[in-house]
């Protein structure tokens, strides 16, 4: 089998994997590449091919739909696995046609029943017949609204087109919305931090535009640095470096204040905070209600030089009354602003999810509130942009406390820590969040609210 037909089988079985069995690609995937040996340049090839098919699934059934003729439903799920991945290559890469058809027909006949083959071959060579182009078009004029136009040719699912339209709409933004669905059908470059204090952006690194932390390696390997500098160079997204800084830098830190991160797992943010933490003679503990996650949360922070203490208690009961100067509330959520790093994320969400996690993240914040004392401040974050999980949650929560909580202006805590001005442009409900955006910030979509106790 050549090279590059492995890296295609490697990427059609973790396909197969996340689809059959509710497997995560960004886990699998490095284990089934370490197995299969594949060099970089076929690593390269078979993530391409995962995340590309996995991402725009939505799309490629559409065009599957109208050349084969008949529902995806009716079609074998491992075949079905196997004509995502050939109409990928075939309508998104440059990978020559009848390599991509006869390589898929073969991963369609050792997975699928007789006649899957030929099967294959019909629907696959019926789209090579066509460009790309024409099959958007196609795709486009299939849609019966235009969020599902939208839905079908940016494959994303309709109700997070619309989500996204009324999250952009509240900042007047609503024509980013092709441009914001289009950054998350591409690949997020990696983006590491120094942690202050600790370590120093390396010298042939590129810093990133907003957060004073980041960076971003010009090659080489993140992993291994993060390994070779203790764990105080680390991954992480600009946008939540942003936001754990966005709490520390809000107002000057006093000597001895105690901090609190309620949902710290998988302990990114508190490496930022515990780095913070030591500059400022301030205490940290973080909490994890997943015994697993707290695990990595003492492994994130294992290289800073301070006692952390991690429980793992509910949130909604860990806070206790009037102790904390700042507490984050890095809340569960939908992670619909971090699309393009879970390639297969948008097809397992579902509106039905929102009201459950809106009632524990205005659950979480209340518990905050609780747990401050006065001056204190907490920071609401989301790795969604969804209205219901950001502004409804806080403005209900504000609702509750009414003059007993005010609201700090977050887009000037950010702007005014950020390297260059990440022009937030103000909320129409008249709010201080702050709200990032991958297609403008090439960040994560973070919603960072922060509230203080008078
Ligand atoms: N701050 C983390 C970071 O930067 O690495 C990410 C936090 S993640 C968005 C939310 C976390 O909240 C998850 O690890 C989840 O297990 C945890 N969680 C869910 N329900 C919780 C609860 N009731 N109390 C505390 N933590 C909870």
């Amino acid at each position: 089998m050549s090279s590059a037909n492995t890296s295609r089988r490697v990427a059609f079985e973790t396909i197969r994997a996340v689809n059959e069995s509710d497997a995560y690609a960004n886990l699998l995937l490095p284990r089934a590449i370490a197995r299969a040996g594949l060099d970089t340049a076929d690593a390269g090839l078979a993530t391409e091919l995962t995340y590309g098919t996995l991402r725009r699934q939505g799309t490629y059934d559409a065009v599957i739909e109208i050349a084969a003729d008949r529902p995806v439903h009716e079609i074998d799920s491992a075949v079905l696995d196997a004509l995502r991945l050939g109409a990928h290559q075939l309508l998104s890469t440059r990978v020559a046609s009848h390599a991509a058809v006869n390589e898929s027909v073969e991963l369609a006949r050792s997975a699928g029943s007789r006649g899957a083959a030929g099967f294959a071959n019909a629907v696959l060579r019926r789209i090579s017949r066509d460009t790309p182009g024409e099959w958007m078009a196609r795709v486009a004029a299939s849609a019966r609204s235009d969020d599902e136009r939208l839905g079908l040719v940016f494959s994303h699912p309709v109700w997070i087109v619309r989500a996204f339209r009324r999250a952009l709409a509240a900042e007047g933004r609503a024509d980013e919305l092709e441009a914001l669905l289009t950054a998350d059908n591409a690949s997020p470059r990696v983006t590491m931090a120094a942690l202050p204090g600790l370590a120093d952006v390396p010298d042939d690194a590129r810093h990133t535009p907003y957060s004073p932390l980041g960076f971003r390696l010009g090659g080489g390997d993140p992993e291994r640095l993060v390994r070779e500098s203790g764990g105080t160079l680390r991954v992480q997204d600009e946008g939540s470096q942003l936001a754990a800084l966005a709490l520390t830098r809000a107002l000057p830190v006093r000597e001895g204040e105690r901090w609190l991160d309620l949902c710290a797992g998988p302990g990114g943010k508190t490496a930022v905070l515990a780095a913070e933490a030591l500059q400022g003679g301030a205490r940290l503990e973080a909490n994890e209600v997943s015994p697993a996650r707290a695990g990595l949360v003492r492994q994130a922070i294992a290289g800073v030089p301070l006692e952390v203490p991690v429980s793992e208690e509910d949130g909604r009961t860990r806070a206790g009354a009037g102790g904390y100067d700042r507490i984050l509330v890095d809340a569960p959520c939908t992670g619909l602003g971090a699309l393009r790093r879970r390639p297969e994320a948008r097809w397992r969400k579902s509106p039905a999810d929102v009201p459950e996690l809106t009632q524990l993240q205005g659950e979480l914040l209340i518990a905050a509130i609780g747990g401050l004392r006065p001056g204190g401040i907490v920071a609401y974050v989301t790795c969604s942009p969804h209205l219901a999980e950001t502004a409804g949650v806080v403005g209900e929560v504000r609702r509750e406390f009414g003059g007993a909580i005010e609201e700090l202006d977050a887009r000037a805590v950010v702007r005014d820590l950020a390297v260059a001005d990440p022009g937030l442009p103000p909320q129409n409900d008249g709010s201080g969040r702050a709200q990032l955006w991958p297609h403008r910030h090439n960040t994560d979509a973070m919603s960072i609210t922060l509230l203080r106790r008078p």
